[in-house]
């Protein structure tokens, strides 16, 4: 078991009292909390040995260079990629996925198909609604069945010879469907279809093993795995890297620049113009070995556990009505009381201590396809606890029963 207690005290924020209450943090899904060890190391590079990467010979700015490398090997053993080249640093999952859709799709013609699912969060659908602008590519949409999971036979069905993309997330932000990636990765391959899996909720709950899975691109961002906002991976396979074009251009993506003729850096530096948020990165790879000395196979099953508790209760609360019930279920639960709605029920939960996110969890289509506006959605993280909960659980109850 965790040492829960132990493990909050490294926040100091969940010691807060929202409306003299203390504060429940369940909106974990949008951004984790960040541990002390992550907020320290900030503090330490800018008061220590703050200066720009790559570009100088003096002490400090080597110091930072190797510190984030270090970085980019941190992430690479952590995800098992092959090499610190296919570790590509971003702003977060949004713009890996748009580096993709930009610099990839460009060789896309028109007719060309594209494979989505209706669960995709907006920035795994957008990116390539912007490809549409300059060609004619279809999107394809993979739907749900009752129980929230993909509906693999109609994925199998999807391919045809102008398929040249599948782009899914690893976990519904909104459902908490843990997605059967591996296999659907092995059905695209079988097409020769290349596979972009958004990992944004799967990295902070379960391990994950790019090339175990035979992904080709994988995307994450720090600040949902106790790290700190403003940084993000783009994890690619070098073959695939290699042939594509620069997605933005400027300072450290560059060979030689002259007016006449630039040349580009190898990988990963082609895909990061720019200086990067390197205090970031080095505070990433502290939350990655923040990660690793609990152990995330032990985060996720006291996760479990803490959904199980909280289904449970809520399940026996009339009216109840709970939106994605996979069997292979991660720490998110998105529920609706009756005909109150969404808002109203987190606007009074807040009032009762309790964050959670309310509205269409930036996945509209997938609102849509359910037939709602939106859900109220909890979701979990290693520094929750049973008795919170409870407290959630009766605070539902408590304005289920005042606005019912
Ligand atoms: C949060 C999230 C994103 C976007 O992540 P950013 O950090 O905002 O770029 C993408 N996909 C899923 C599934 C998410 O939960």
């Amino acid at each position: 078991m965790l040492d829960i207690d132990n493990i909050r005290s490294e926040y100091p924020i969940l010691k807060r009292e929202i409306f003299g209450k203390p504060l429940v943090y369940l909106d974990s899904a949008a951004t984790s909390q960040t541990p002390r060890c992550v907020v320290d190391k900030i503090v330490e590079m800018y008061t220590t040995m703050k200066a720009n990467v790559h570009r100088g010979v003096h002490e400090l700015s080597q110091e930072a260079t190797e510190m984030q490398e270090r970085a980019r090997e941190k992430v690479r053993a952590y995800i098992n990629a092959a090499s610190t080249e296919e570790i590509i640093f971003t702003r977060g999952t949004t713009e890996a996925i748009n580096l993709v859709a930009s610099s990839y799709g460009d060789s896309f013609c028109n007719g060309d198909e594209i494979i989505l699912t209706v669960m995709e969060h907006h920035s795994d659908i957008v990116p390539w609604q912007l490809l549409q602008q300059h060609k004619r590519i279809r999107l394809r949409v993979v739907p749900i069945d009752e129980k929230g999971e993909l509906r693999q036979d109609m994925y199998e069905e999807m391919f045809t010879e102008n398929t040249r993309m599948v782009a899914i997330c690893h976990v519904s932000n909104v459902l908490g469907t843990v997605n059967p990636v591996k296999d659907m990765i092995e059905v695209a391959h079988r097409h020769g279809v290349p596979v972009l899996i958004d990992g944004a909720q799967s990295m902070p709950h379960m391990k994950v093993d790019v090339q175990e899975l035979d992904a080709d691109f994988f995307a994450f961002s720090a600040h949902k795995m106790y790290g700190p906002t403003g940084v993000g991976v783009l994890y690619g396979k070098k073959r695939l890297l290699e042939t594509m074009p620069p997605y933005q251009g400027g300072g450290e993506m560059i060979g030689n620049v002259s007016f006449e003729k630039t040349t580009f850096s190898g990988l990963p530096y082609k895909f990061e113009a720019g200086t990067p948020d390197f205090v970031g990165i080095a505070a990433f790879a502290e939350a990655l070995d923040y990660i690793e000395r609990i152990g995330i196979g032990r985060i996720e099953e006291h996760e479990h556990n803490l959904l199980l508790r909280a289904t449970a209760g809520l399940q026996s609360i009339p009216g109840m009505r709970i939106f994605g019930n996979a069997q292979n279920k991660s720490g998110v639960i998105s529920f609706l009381v009756g005909n109150i709605h969404h808002y109203d029920m987190g606007m009074l939960l807040d009032k009762m201590g309790v964050a959670v996110r309310t509205g269409h969890h930036c996945a509209e289509p997938l609102m849509s396809a359910l037939g709602i506006e939106g859900t109220v959605r909890a979701s979990f993280g290693v520094y929750n606890t049973e008795e919170e909960i409870d407290t959630f659980v009766a605070a539902v109850e408590r304005a289920a029963q005042m606005l019912g």
